[in-house]
């Protein structure tokens, strides 16, 4: 097939995250390897770009690299899948152990799901498993932030932010959960994670009065740690987390930590959890796992709440999807964790200097209210929404992919991006934003 018939292919037939069937204009990709993507536009014009989003925030090697490609080359010689009811197989057990021993001390069982939402609605069947396991079946609601993010399966979608989540569009059919308001916001520009502790203070007390009005009638708390992703790229204080793990300590609730974006160094820290120093009950991770390679999530446990489950009616975890435990994927995540723990200390913070040098002269532009670097994640903030086409192919025409989303321009690159791509990649998206809205960027 040609791009122009492939593109002419899609219109009307295929659905796009969040878009109409006729929607907005789409790319045709012909190739990727390494940070590059070849796209060709509705108009036939051709691009040579940089990827800034890492295909949202998973591809952290690049495209088509070469241990990766063998990992799932050596896989498809011996077995593509197998069932996982009553069979199990090395890449399986290669990556859950790796997984253990990269989360923290404690969480030490893994439950491998096809993504991140069903990542997510196995950790809530978890955390309302524990709960009626210790004779509480009242306790089957969830505490979560606003501005969150999880999912867009049914459980997942009913602790996103209730008001920017989809729960009007489907009144009724979500189930109504309780949410604290956002932590106080954390980052100074100069300064990275720095908030105001009297802002904490206020935010902390009121957590723990809504905790207390809550707690009878919630299985867990879930949260994304320190930066809430999709929800706007936000970063919040930690001590937000070191909070919450108290309460749901001494309220017997079980602390669901969503690094499904978080995970893996993105944050500046291996997890995003080790930024408030929170170990929590159970732990989801998906996205980057298999190095944006394939399809798969795992949710890790603590033995704790993995013991209680186990000494319960049915003794297992209530879920069992047919490609659980791909080999496929799982060989590949654990080719993609042995290059990242290779990698990440010394990429994430040399990537983040790059950002900030990158992104600063967005400053000088007037829409810009706002520019934030956190790890691998860089955000130029708009005043207003952005014109997402326009933007886009701006963007395109200085080199660079980036898929803006509300007020946000924003970049978690590749972790293999070197600084020059970083320069590139902050230069286009500056440009891109100076293109569409004027203003010069020094
Ligand atoms: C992307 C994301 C999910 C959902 O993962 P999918 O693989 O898209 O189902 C859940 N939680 C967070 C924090 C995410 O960023």
């Amino acid at each position: 097939m040609e791009p122009a018939d492939v593109l002419a292919g899609d219109r009307g037939l295929l659905w796009h995250p969040y878009a109409p069937l006729d929607g907005p204009p789409l790319y045709a990709v012909t190739g990727a390897a390494g940070v590059w993507l070849d796209l060709v536009a509705e108009d036939g014009q051709q691009f040579h770009v940089r990827d800034a989003m890492s295909s949202w925030w998973a591809v952290l090697h690049g495209y088509r690299n070469p241990l990766l490609d063998k990992a799932l080359h050596d896989q498809v010689d011996r077995f593509s899948h197998v069932m996982f009811g009553g069979l199990t197989h090395e890449p399986a057990v290669r990556v859950a152990e790796k997984l253990v021993a990269l989360t923290p001390a404690g969480l030490d069982h893994v439950f491998l799901a096809d993504s991140g939402s069903v990542a997510v609605e196995v950790a809530l069947k978890v955390a309302v498993q524990y709960q009626q396991a210790l004779g509480r079946p009242e306790r089957t609601g969830f505490l979560a932030l606003r501005g969150g993010y999880h999912g867009d399966t049914l459980g997942a979608m009913s602790v996103c932010d209730p008001v920017d989540g989809m729960h009007a569009d489907f009144p009724d059919y979500v189930p109504a959960q309780s949410f604290l308001l956002r932590p106080p916001r954390a980052w100074r520009a100069g300064e990275g994670l720095a908030s105001d502790p009297v802002e904490v203070a206020s935010w902390i007390a009121e957590a723990e009065r809504v905790v207390a009005e809550v707690a009878d009638r919630v299985a867990g708390i879930i949260v994304e740690p320190v930066l809430q992703g999709a929800g706007g790229m936000v970063v919040y204080a930690p001590e937000a987390l070191g909070a919450l793990r108290q309460l749901a300590t001494a309220y017997g609730l079980v602390l669901i930590a969503d690094e499904i974006a978080t995970g893996f160094g993105r944050t500046g820290r291996f997890f995003g959890s080790d930024w408030g120093a929170v170990v929590p009950d159970v732990m989801c991770v998906g996205k980057a796992l298999t190095g944006g390679m394939m399809t798969l999530g795992a949710v890790v446990v603590s033995s704790p709440v993995a013991e209680v489950i186990a000494a319960s009616l049915h003794r297992a975890l209530l879920h069992g999807p047919t490609f659980m435990g791909n080999p496929l994927a799982c060989a590949v995540a654990s080719a993609s964790l042995d290059l990242v723990v290779a990698g990440w200390a010394q990429d994430v913070p040399r990537i983040e200097a790059a950002l900030v040098t990158a992104l600063s002269p967005a400053r000088e532009l007037s829409v810009v209210r706002e520019v934030r670097v956190l790890g691998a994640v860089g955000v130029i903030e708009l005043a207003e929404p952005v014109d997402i086409p326009r933007v886009t192919r701006a963007a395109l025409e200085r080199g660079v992919w980036v898929r803006p989303f509300r007020r946000l321009v924003y970049t978690m690159p590749p972790y293999v991006s070197s600084d020059a791509d970083i320069a590139a990649i902050g230069a286009g998206m500056v440009s891109a934003v100076a293109d569409v809205y004027g203003g010069s960027a020094s």
